[in-house]
């Protein structure tokens, strides 16, 4: 095993897979430290957006993806207040005129099998970063803990994609701004029939918002609580949720019992938050690790991989020659991928402000949907104006550098 190499990637989430494989794919020798043993983890969120789809197909694997179990939507509508509502509207946007929804294990599963077609891939399982190690002010390496022990990998760069969590972030000692969200999300899965809506939508109601999610046999349900609000529920028995799900959606009457208990019901703590300063010498970090997204449009997957391309095609050729990655790079790549970050994080907190904090604490009316936006939102243009912020982005990236 290397204990030294051009660029070490912390982390094997959306982010590092496809930085690595980029890299790798250009020549650039490359190890991804993943600290888990597989990609199993239900649920990290399943929606590839078009901004990927066309990644995708700029790097020649969008016909393995389509083979992967999804379910390709085409349009999000909302029940708010008991009336059904599109929202978003992806119809008419080709070439890429869907979402996919793809278990994240199965998509992160194709981009390292694609990575270890290249021999500088370099894809360690099991193997966790620690800590940094740093020589005159620059990170010059990590150290790892793997089954056989720990040891030190030293790397030209290293570039953290290890998520929310980021033990990279910490150990480099980068400050974040936090800016709040008011709920967590509690994701437990319901079994699907035939006879159930097929769409993926959205329902709000007097004090509630839960999303369902159609992953064919079964509905991924996100039922969003208060911010903190998650232990008071839990200390109820679980039919306060199975309560407060049915009366969201009546159609899970029949199954209410298939939440058999807490146990099977998860909560992300959302988080929205941005670093400062996304490198230091000899580091860069990308993906959830620089900027931990709202759940709110999805976008968290299809931001890491735009900025894991961004940040590919600035540093392919530097890594692969040999040259030195200096700060200047590494902020032009920060500066490339912070502004279209900030827009979208500015528009989630907006409507965690706006619209999810008054629906979760609203106890009198419904909510309803202003009659002029209703109006506005009969038309398809104004529902492209969400699927394109969110499911293009405000800069969309392109693979520059070809296969090596
Ligand atoms: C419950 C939930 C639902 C979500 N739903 C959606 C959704 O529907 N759509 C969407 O687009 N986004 C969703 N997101 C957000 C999305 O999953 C993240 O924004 C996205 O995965 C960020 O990618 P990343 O590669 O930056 O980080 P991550 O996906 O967090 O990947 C980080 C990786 O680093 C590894 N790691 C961490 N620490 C270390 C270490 N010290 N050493 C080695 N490896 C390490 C982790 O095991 C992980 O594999 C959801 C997130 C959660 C938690």
């Amino acid at each position: 095993m290397h204990t030294a190499t051009r660029c070490c990637i912390v982390g094997g989430g959306p982010a590092g897979m496809m930085l690595g494989l980029l890299l790798a794919r250009a020549g650039v020798p490359v190890t991804v430290l993943e600290k888990h043993g597989d990609f199993l983890r239900d649920f990290r969120g399943d929606t590839v957006h078009p901004s990927t789809l066309a990644i995708l197909d700029e790097i020649g694997l969008r016909e393995r993806f389509d083979k992967l179990p999804q379910r390709r939507v085409d349009h999000l509508s909302g029940i708010i207040g008991g009336r059904e509502q599109q929202i978003v509207d992806f119809r008419g946007l080709e070439p890429y005129d869907h979402l996919a929804l793809v278990p994240q294990w199965d998509f992160l599963d194709m981009l390292a099998d694609a990575g270890r077609e290249f021999p500088a891939f370099d894809l360690r399982m099991r193997h966790a970063a620690t800590g940094l190690i740093e020589e005159n002010g620059r990170t010059t390496g990590v150290r790892v803990q793997s089954p056989d022990g720990g040891y030190e990998l030293r790397a030209d760069l290293v570039v953290a994609c290890d998520g929310r969590h980021s033990t990279v972030r910490g150990s480099a000692g980068l400050r974040a701004r936090e800016y709040g969200a008011p709920m967590d999300v509690l994701w437990f899965r319901m079994p699907r029939r035939e006879s159930d809506p097929q769409d993926t939508f959205g329902i709000v109601d007097r004090g509630h918002m839960m999303a369902m999610l159609n992953r064919n046999d079964y509905w991924q349900t996100a039922f969003l609580v208060p911010k903190s609000g998650d232990a008071a529920l839990r200390a109820q028995p679980i039919d306060a949720l199975r309560e407060s799900v049915v009366r969201l959606a009546p159609f899970l009457a029949d199954r209410r019992d298939a939440i058999e208990s807490w146990d099977k019901v998860s909560t992300l703590s959302v988080q929205v938050d941005r670093l400062e300063r996304w490198h230091r010498p000899g580091l860069l970090l990308i993906g959830d690790a620089a900027h931990a997204m709202s759940p709110i449009g999805g976008v968290g997957i299809n931001l890491a991989i735009q900025d894991a391309v961004a940040a590919a095609n600035a540093l392919a050729r530097p890594l692969r020659s040999g040259g030195v990655i200096d700060e200047p790079l590494l902020s032009s790549i920060q500066r490339r991928r912070e502004w279209p970050v900030k827009v979208v994080q500015r528009v989630q907190i907006v409507m965690q402000k706006r619209l999810i904090s008054r629906v979760l604490e609203q106890s009198g009316e419904p909510p309803r949907v202003p009659a002029l936006l209703r109006f506005l939102l009969g038309f398809r243009a104004v529902r492209h104006v969400p699927a394109r912020l969110f499911g293009y982005g405000l800069r969309q990236e392109h693979v520059h550098m070809p296969a090596a």
